[in-house]
């Protein structure tokens, strides 16, 4: 695969980690979460569970990726997650056991051991939609270091390409062997890169991170992106520089797919509306704002974020109007 990467020297310090997301902003945002008072909560019994099999303990985050995952299993309650149906079986059953071993902080239990765990760890990755997007998966496996954030799997002939880390685990790891490894980790931005040293030993995969996000435990990724783009990564990828939720945020570009992965730029509501994070924010607002509109040059018709929902478009009409009522709600088109 052809890359167009401009080098960058490694600067003598780095800046010490930092995230948007280790503020007590408390519960009031869905898809995130205070690791604060996660880490204070005990293993038990939620209350708000339905008598039954399965529950999700006091630990949860409100990450909200059971509740993607398995819609009929998982609500909010009381602003963490809680089994409000006990799946029966088949499809409704591997969903909730996908989100158990999903989970950021394992919050999800079954009250005898499941006897079908091992078939669903074969499920990893997950194809996002085997017709539509041939190739692309989630990973599950979200990692509380990331937030909790989604990663995916392109699968393509010239060398796979990972976006951003799942939680690492041997199962996961030998699964995605078997479709042929990964020749790039491409990380978003700061924030999601969890167990990317990991990942990049196990798999010999080369990290992509742009230089602004790189801190002390990214400080040896293998491409750094300096500038502001776009990159390209053979004819199938550009990376798009998006700033403002962090100053190097990056979105990854599958152009056949017409899918753009992009980690906390921009996401989907469970309502269908549009988010930015606007409470998780480390640079600027209106600069987000500015590359949200950079979007409407682009023809894609998925986002797969990495917070939050994923969304498809019919055409590229109805992503464009929805990208302008979203920046016109904002006061920005
Ligand atoms: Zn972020």
């Amino acid at each position: 695969m052809e890359s167009s990467f401009s080098s960058s020297q490694i600067r003598a310090s780095f800046p010490a980690n930092r995230s948007c997301r280790k503020k007590d902003f408390g519960r009031k945002f869905p898809g995130f979460f205070n690791v604060k008072a996660a880490s204070k909560l005990s293993k038990q019994r939620r209350p708000q569970n339905i008598e039954g099999e399965f529950y999700v303990d006091e630990r949860c985050i409100d990450c909200d990726t059971c509740r993607w995952m398995a819609p009929q299993v998982f609500k909010r309650i009381d602003e963490q997650a809680a089994v409000y149906k006990q799946p029966l079986h088949g499809e409704e059953r591997r969903k909730a056991l996908q989100a158990l071993l999903s989970c950021p902080t394992s919050s999800i239990h079954t009250e005898s051991p499941p006897y079908d765990i091992q078939e669903v760890q074969r499920t990893f990755p997950i194809p996002i939609d085997g017709k539509k997007l041939p190739g692309v998966y989630y990973c599950g496996y979200h990692s509380e270091k990331s937030f909790g954030a989604t990663s995916y799997l392109i699968v393509h002939p010239e060398g796979n390409i990972m976006v951003d880390s799942p939680r690492y685990t041997e199962h996961l790891a030998k699964r995605i062997e078997m479709l042929g490894g990964a020749r790039y980790m491409f990380l978003t931005h700061r924030d999601d890169v969890a167990d990317h040293a990991k990942w990049s030993r196990r798999l010999r995969c080369d990290r992509i991170l742009h230089s602004l996000e790189v801190q002390i435990d990214t400080a040896d990724v293998e491409m750094k992106l300096d500038g502001d783009g776009p990159w390209t990564v053979g004819p199938d990828f550009e990376i798009i520089c998006t700033p403002g939720h962090t100053e190097g945020s990056s979105c990854l570009f599958y152009k056949p797919m017409k899918t753009l992965f992009t980690g906390d730029h921009i996401a989907a509501r469970s309502d269908k509306s549009f988010s930015i994070f606007e409470m998780y924010n480390c640079d600027s607002v209106i600069t987000q704002l500015d590359n949200v509109q950079k979007l409407l040059e682009l023809d894609f018709l998925w986002i797969l974020p990495g917070h939050g929902r994923r969304a498809e478009f019919k055409d590229t009409n109805e992503k464009n109007s929805a990208l302008i009522h979203f920046l016109a709600d904002k006061g920005h088109f």
